[in-house]
């Protein structure tokens, strides 16, 4: 390709781009565009999380060493260990370390009462790290965890 087409076609090009819509987004100025499947930050309801109660205490064997539990399918099956069991109010709740989490949404999968449902939430970034570790608040009804 001869000096002269080669100028031709880098001017071409650079005015054809002029016209064509980018294929970029605006982000952050505009939202972005999810897919349907998209995995965002688990989102957790306390209020749905299955804790273990006394009810009757004829069960034969010793319930006060399980009450106040919660089920803790989802730290067992989480992958990286994002999940820990602290106790809130005299209960134990999962804890999320979203350091740690890579929005696999094996917990959204694994828990039996639907307390925790995938999210579109992505934008996680903080100054200070301890603000992803997300405490389990009590009565926090479906606040994003
Ligand atoms: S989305 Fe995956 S990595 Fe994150 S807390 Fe749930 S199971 Fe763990
Ligand atoms: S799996 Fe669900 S019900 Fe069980 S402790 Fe986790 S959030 Fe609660």
């Amino acid at each position: 390709m001869g000096r002269v087409t080669a100028v031709t076609t880098i001017i071409k090009r650079t005015v054809s781009h002029i016209f064509t819509k980018p294929a970029t987004a605006k982000y952050p100025f505009a939202k972005s565009t999810l897919s349907e499947n998209f995995r965002g930050q688990p989102q957790y309801n306390i209020d749905y999380c299955n804790v273990i109660s006394l009810g009757n205490p004829n069960f034969g064997f010793d319930v006060q060493k399980i009450a106040g539990s919660a089920c803790r399918v989802c730290a067992r099956d989480c992958p990286v260990g994002a999940i820990t069991i602290v106790e809130v109010d005299g209960k134990r709740r999962p804890q999320f370390d979203f350091n740690k989490c890579i929005f696999c949404n094996q917990c959204v999968e694994s828990c039996p009462r639907k307390a925790i449902v995938n999210s579109d939430a992505f934008e996680l970034a903080v100054v200070d790290k301890k603000a992803l570790v997300r405490k389990p608040k009590p009565n926090s009804g479906n606040e994003k965890q």
